[in-house]
């Protein structure tokens, strides 16, 4: 790392004790950031980059609720708001145990490049709590929501902030957080929360957005090769929203996905994911991915490991941060897997990301190849503030031009400074550039 961008990364360790993933994706942008602040310096003048490392606010929050029983539970509620440069702040709320600051913060700056390299406005941010909504029935979940936005509510707004899913917050989430804000307000601010239902205010789109653009990136990296994922082996982890549309995307471009996993253990499908019974399992009896084998003759639960120990040509880590690590880096490599795009946010550790790029495979960051989420939240923004609905037609092919063109910012980006290939640092330096540009504009705030 260059010295000046040491010194910030240093202060943020010490500012920021025991955040290991905020350190994390601190370290990556900002070693990216290196061949940018040679060549154009001023990024490293008036504090601008101890400035984008420091959130703009940070809420914490006490959500008390009860449970069916009667029992009182305490849980602790995060919203991020780090960067609105670029816009209102935009970004997920994740409900699930594993919750801390270290975590939000970690998501929140990632969002604000993600969000900048979408080109649509949005700043960054990022929420959520540590309850977990696992074996919660729909009336503790109810509760539950509606004691977290009592609290969220005076935080947000369609030009403040505007929050929606991430793991554990899905279409049932947002609408008891949508019905209460509403409450609350006695407003309907349609634009206040995105992910909605489509009867009130939702896009067409959205659900499918996160998975179907990680594969539509996949499609855009292979075609530098001239090659695409026709006939493409793939291994996919998770089996919520991004990994199942991920799934569906893939099976439309004429790829096989054969994996995908929860906490349980991971499915191995040789014959090719059955995607209408993932759906029954994980979307309508809201099950476990052991369902799907006892239902599935051929396909066979591993409850040990993940899935990249099974040989394919195309990884797509759909589940969660540091979910693949060296270790799984050298065996998709040593299986001959030459794609790797990340569904999910900071799936691969550095160490694996270093492996991939060491062996000069093609190689994406969440914060390009999981943008289309996001994208299309923005674009459900947009419907609402025009008081409109697209046809999932219109909505997909906005997504798909948005994804081309985060892929072409990437390389653009990559040769710019002096690194063709290299996403990541592609990724960060148009994300960042973006965000910068327009801080500086703003004077120092
Ligand atoms: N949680 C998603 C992400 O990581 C989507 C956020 C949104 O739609 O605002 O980008």
């Amino acid at each position: 790392m260059q010295d000046v961008v040491e010194k910030v990364y240093e202060q943020v360790v010490a500012r920021n004790r025991g955040e290991a993933e905020f350190h994390q994706a601190v370290r990556e942008v900002l070693e990216s950031l290196g061949p940018v602040i040679s060549k154009h310096p001023h990024y490293a003048e008036d504090g601008l980059l101890e400035r984008i490392v420091e959130p703009e606010r940070q809420i914490m929050f006490r959500v008390p609720w009860v449970d069916d029983a009667g029992a009182v539970h305490v849980n602790r509620g995060f919203r991020i708001e780090f960067n609105s440069a670029l816009g209102p702040y935009k970004g997920g709320l994740r409900f699930h145990p594993s919750v801390n600051a270290g975590i939000i913060k970690f998501l929140g700056f990632e969002q604000i490049f993600k969000n900048a390299l979408t080109g649509q406005g949005i700043g960054g941010g990022k929420g959520g709590s540590d309850f977990d909504p696992h074996g919660r029935s729909d009336a503790e979940v109810m509760r539950f929501c509606q004691s977290f936005m009592t609290e969220l509510s005076r935080h947000i707004g369609p030009n403040t902030d505007v929050p929606a899913g991430d793991i554990g917050v899905g279409g049932r989430e947002i609408g008891y957080l949508f019905g209460q804000y509403k409450r609350l307000r006695n407003s309907y601010d349609a634009g206040v929360l995105t992910g909605k239902g489509l009867a009130w205010g939702g896009s067409l789109a959205r659900t499918e957005a996160t998975g179907y653009g990680t594969v539509l990136f996949a499609q855009s990296m292979l075609a530098t090769k001239g090659d695409s994922l026709e006939g493409k082996k793939i291994a996919v982890s998770g089996a919520g929203n991004v990994a199942i549309y991920a799934i569906e995307k893939a099976q439309q471009l004429g790829a096989k996905p054969i994996t995908f996993s929860d906490s349980s253990g991971y499915v191995v499908d040789e014959a090719g994911v059955d995607l209408e019974l993932l759906k029954q399992v994980k979307e309508v009896e809201r099950g476990r991915v052991a369902d799907y084998v006892s239902r599935r003759p051929g396909a066979r639960l591993v409850t040990e490991g993940r899935p990249w120990d099974v040989p394919v040509d195309v990884a797509l880590p759909c589940a969660t941060q540091n979910e693949l690590d060296a270790d799984s880096a050298a065996s998709l490599l040593r299986n001959g897997c030459a794609v790797v795009a990340e569904g999910a946010n900071m799936p691969c550790t550095p160490e694996a990301i270093e492996a991939f790029q060491a062996a000069g495979i093609l190689y994406a960051p969440g914060k390009a190849s999981n943008a289309g989420g996001v994208a299309t939240s923005a674009l459900e923004m947009e419907q609402n503030a025009g008081r409109t609905r697209w046809d999932f037609a219109t909505a997909e092919a906005k997504l798909t031009g948005i994804m081309a063109d985060i892929h072409d910012s990437c390389v653009a980006a990559a040769e710019t400074y002096g690194r063709p290939g290299d996403y990541v640092l592609g990724a960060n330096a148009a994300g960042f550039t973006r965000v910068a540009d327009v801080m500086i504009a703003h004077g120092i705030v």
